[in-house]
């Protein structure tokens, strides 16, 4: 074989890439692809943050290539059109990508099987790049996927997960394929300030630091608001700077309970993958149907966007997101509780909203942890419903999230801070601050009494 085409997709790195390693192994020269798709553009995926943090990427996976002696190729267009361009191009008789779990990833598979098998070559579709396990490979007796994570998770423990491949040390490309300008963060408008930097060097850099340090504090700390002290490694997981395969194996290598709690994590991130491939509508409709009816609250939900409900750790999280681009998971799951049911909002408005703002913003986690939520997805109680007084309390005891994200609270005492509607006179008079667009209990009630009472019985979407 002379030349295959390595198709990138949400894998853009060079360590542990067995679509790549296939094509080095099987060709003389090989041809590093990254199509920009219109279709993902119209789709309502390519926002500013993740724009900016693909471009980094990109510019790292070529990097990365140039030391090796090779580059990364860029074409836009319909990506089965560009791939079958450059295929006949370069005289290409196979190409290699990664699976993955999208409707949209999904259909690029099927018309790329159609364009390429037609031409007499050969598609690869690799699995365990974008997750550690493969969706599909496990499933209890009579289902094709799992639906409570629990039973998934001792299943998902026990798999042997394939060895990590090495990054290649040479990479060959024909000459003279004609590539567009890599894209760049320059004239991207609307970023998140505090935004991260993309790429797979900074991701190995970031993996190793957590490792050495942050990781064996994780199951104590990892719902420490304040402390910060997740991995931040989710956007590298999206995109694939960062292999979950490689993770799994690095940090079960690191030991111990901080360790052992990080591996459960990804295997949330696979599970979501799992459900994602097996029930593609899930991105946009009700994995279990509750026969909502939602309210339409435009101010409220504005409120909520803006980060101006009147509740500090709401607050704060949702600025968070508007600044970084990222928002600590416990905070993303009090908004989103927030939402979905103090104010009875569609999680599909609060999806939305977080997808335009988030760099690791993804169709599985992001659709399915908001259903999760909003109790319309896996979770075994659909009807619990988060006090963000009460937790603001547990998870950031000091005050000191709400205060650095909500200065107009930068010096309510700590006995206030999560509920300074208790402040009084003065005090109260003084602060630019909202009073509750909602009472708890009152959203309590609505919920409880607008969700017909759960059966405990599937409807399948
Ligand atoms: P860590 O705590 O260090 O965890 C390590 C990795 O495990 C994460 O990077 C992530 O890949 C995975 N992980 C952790 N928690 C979860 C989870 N609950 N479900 C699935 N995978 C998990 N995660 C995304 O990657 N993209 C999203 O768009 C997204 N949207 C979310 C929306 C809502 C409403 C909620 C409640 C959660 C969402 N999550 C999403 C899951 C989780 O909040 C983030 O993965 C996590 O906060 C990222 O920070 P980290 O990398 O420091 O995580």
């Amino acid at each position: 074989m002379n030349v295959s085409v390595v198709l990138f997709t949400a894998d853009l790195r060079l360590h542990d890439h067995p679509p790549l390693r296939a094509a080095l192994d099987g060709s003389r020269q090989v041809v590093p692809l990254f199509v920009r798709d219109p279709a993902v553009d119209r789709a309502g995926f390519a926002v500013p943050n993740r724009l900016a943090f693909l471009a980094d990427c990109l510019r790292d996976l070529d990097a990365g290539l140039r030391e090796r002696g090779g580059r990364l190729v860029v074409r836009s267009g319909d990506v089965v059109e560009q791939v079958a361009k450059v295929a006949a191009e370069t005289g290409a008789d196979e190409v290699h990508l990664a699976a993955d779990v999208s409707a949209h990833a999904h259909r690029r598979e099927e018309r790329l099987r159609r364009a390429l098998v037609g031409q007499g070559m050969g598609l690869h579709v690799h699995d365990t790049v974008t997750t550690a396990v493969s969706p599909g490979v496990l499933a209890p007796a009579g289902s094709d996927h799992f639906t409570v994570f629990t039973p998934y998770f001792r299943h998902w423990s026990r798999q042997r997960l394939r060895d990590a491949v090495d990054a290649p040390r040479v990479v060959r490309v024909p000459d003279g394929v004609g590539s567009e300008p890599l894209p760049s963060r320059t004239g991207i408008t609307g970023l998140s300030p505090g935004l991260a930097t993309g790429g797979a060097s900074e991701g190995r850099r970031q993996l190793a630091a957590w490792l050495r340090a942050g990781v064996a504090a994780y199951e104590d700390r990892h719902d420490d608001l304040a402390g910060d002290a997740t991995s931040r490694l989710s956007p590298h997981l999206h995109f694939g700077t960062l292999s979950p395969v490689e993770l799994v194996h690095r940090a079960r290598r690191a030991g111990g309970p901080g360790a052992e709690a990080f591996v459960r994590q990804l295997a949330w991130r696979d599970f979501n993958r799992q459900v994602l491939a097996a029930r593609p509508a899930a991105a946009s409709v009700d994995y279990r149907a509750r026969h909502d009816r939602w309210r339409s609250a435009p101010e409220e939900v504005e409120a909520w966007r803006e980060g101006r409900t009147g509740y500090p750790v709401i607050d704060a999280a949702m600025r968070q997101l508007r600044h970084e681009g990222w928002m600590h998971n416990r905070g993303r799951l009090l908004t989103a509780s927030f939402l979905t049911k103090t104010l009875y909002v569609d999680w599909r408005v609060g999806a939305r909203h977080f997808l335009d703002l988030l760099v690791d913003g993804d169709m599985a986690n992001n659709q399915l942890n908001w259903q999760w939520v909003a109790g319309t997805g896996t979770d075994t109680r659909p009807n619990r419903i988060l006090n963000p007084v009460t937790q603001a309390k547990r998870y950031d005891p000091e005050g000191e999230y709400v205060r650095r994200w909500v200065p107009e609270l930068a010096d309510v005492a700590r006995s206030a801070v999560h509920e300074p509607w208790k402040l009084e006179g003065l005090d109260r008079a003084a602060l630019d601050y909202p009073e509750p667009i909602v009472e708890l209990s009152a959203g309590r009630e609505r919920f409880l009494r607008g969700r017909k009472p759960w059966t405990g019985r599937t409807a399948r979407p």
